[in-house]
């Protein structure tokens, strides 16, 4: 693309970042904790995108091996975020439980006998442990679950302004309102950005748009496969008479999670009949016609006691989502174009390693602490999609 020439160049640095979701901060921080002058875009405010709608789930249990080393490279950020970043991330200790059906037990042992060999606790345990340790819950004999004690969920706007503020004070710089419009290229290398608020100088720049990240790397006349996926959640009120703990559950037989909220409240998502292909630019505050019968209809069935519960609100949040559903990192485009984007849905809780290796990517050549070379973006042209080690069962479906 030739470059255009619209405003004046007002400032320069190292990194351009687009955005300020949850990626776009981690990777400010790490670039800026190495010494790299950051200059972060964002069209809205920090968080304004699916990090300030996501249900900040942090476990560890995915199908694909190079998943989980990505959320257990995260974990302790989020465990000992105060040390490490500073402030607060909110992330509360619950437990976390995977459900699978009674016919989904080699592919989870398998998984969790992966998991425990990067040194993860966790554990397979069957229908009375599960019983046992959410006494809420209605148990089928037979499903079973992978168990782990030191999950949980975390605040993720305050994630992403904690990774933001660290960022600056470590003199990063953050443009809010900055809506980028074009992406000058000159002897094929990206020289910065031009956004609504003037033009802003460096030789390299990271899409880390979210669901809008096709539309950023089309400036560069780069296509890539991520499209927007929408995902309504709901607040239900838990009366006393529910049994606590209420752990964090991913409920696979009925396609659904949920996890605490306080004291008083369930946060609850489906992971069916999400819409895909939308304009990411959609209002997000309204969940769809109907959500607050099906939810509450859904949640019933594991958590019978919340039959007693009020529906309290609803919303919606929209991520980038990609056909293998896992995300794109790396190179791609003109020189010094990169991609963290893609994130599918379940991108919060990998963004602390994710922004280290993207951060090691940009400044060493290679992403040392992490491997990122999974999810490059040839592998949808080369039709390899990732699949996970023992079996496939997307979660959003
Ligand atoms: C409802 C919901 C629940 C979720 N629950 C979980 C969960 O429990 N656990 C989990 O791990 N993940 C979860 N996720 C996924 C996770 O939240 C996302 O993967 C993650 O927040 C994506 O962060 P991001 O920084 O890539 O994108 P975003 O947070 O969307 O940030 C992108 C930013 O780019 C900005 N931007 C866009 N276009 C431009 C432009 N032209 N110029 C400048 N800036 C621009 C946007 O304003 C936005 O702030 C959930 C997502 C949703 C929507």
């Amino acid at each position: 693309m030739p470059a255009t020439t619209a405003a004046a160049t007002t400032a320069t640095a190292d990194v351009i970042v687009i955005g300020a979701g949850v990626h776009g901060a981690s990777l400010a921080f790490h670039l800026a904790e190495r010494g790299a002058r950051v200059i972060v875009v964002e069209r809205s405010a920090v968080a304004a995108g699916a990090t300030g709608r996501s249900s900040g789930l942090v476990r560890m249990h995915y199908h694909l091996l190079a998943e989980t080393r990505l959320a257990w490279a995260s974990f302790p950020y989020f465990r000992d975020w105060a040390a490490r970043v500073g402030g607060e991330c909110g992330f509360t200790r619950t437990g976390f439980l995977w459900m699978e059906p009674a016919d989904g037990e080699a592919r989870l042992r398998a998984n969790v006998a992966a998991h425990r060999a990067l040194g993860i606790e966790t554990s397979v345990v069957g229908a009375d442990d599960i019983r046992r340790i959410a006494p809420a819950l209605a148990v089928v004999d037979g499903e079973v679950a992978a168990y782990e004690p030191e999950s949980g969920y975390a605040d993720p706007s305050g994630t992403a302004a904690g990774f933001m503020r660290a960022a600056r004070d470590r003199g990063a710089t953050l443009v809010r309102g900055a809506a980028v419009t074009a992406i000058p290229v000159s002897g094929g290398r990206v020289t910065g950005v031009e956004t609504t608020q003037g033009a802003y100088a460096a030789p390299v720049v990271v899409d880390a748009a979210g669901g809008w990240a096709a539309r950023i790397a089309a400036l560069v006349g780069l296509e890539i496969p991520v499209t927007v996926w929408r995902h309504d959640t709901g607040y239900v009120g838990v009366p006393a008479t529910v049994a606590r703990p209420l752990p964090v559950v991913i409920d696979n037989p009925n396609a659904q999670y949920l996890r605490p909220e306080g004291a008083g409240l369930a946060l609850v998502g489906l992971e069916d009949e999400n819409g895909l292909d939308g304009d990411p630019d959609r209002d997000t505050a309204d969940a769809e016609p109907g959500f607050a019968e099906r939810v509450t209809e859904r949640v019933i069935r594991r958590v019978p006691g919340l039959a007693d519960g009020t529906f309290q609100s609803a919303h919606s949040g929209q991520d980038g989502i990609t056909p293998d559903q896992r995300p794109i990192l790396g190179r791609a485009g003109p020189d010094g174009f990169h991609l963290d984007c893609g994130h599918s849905g379940t991108g919060f809780k990998t963004a602390p390693a994710v922004g280290l290796g993207m951060a090691e990517l940009i400044l060493d050549g290679a992403a040392r602490s992490v491997d990122l070379s999974p999810f490059r973006l040839e592998r949808f042209a080369e039709g390899r999609p990732l699949v996970g080690e023992h079996g496939e069962m997307p979660i959003w479906r």
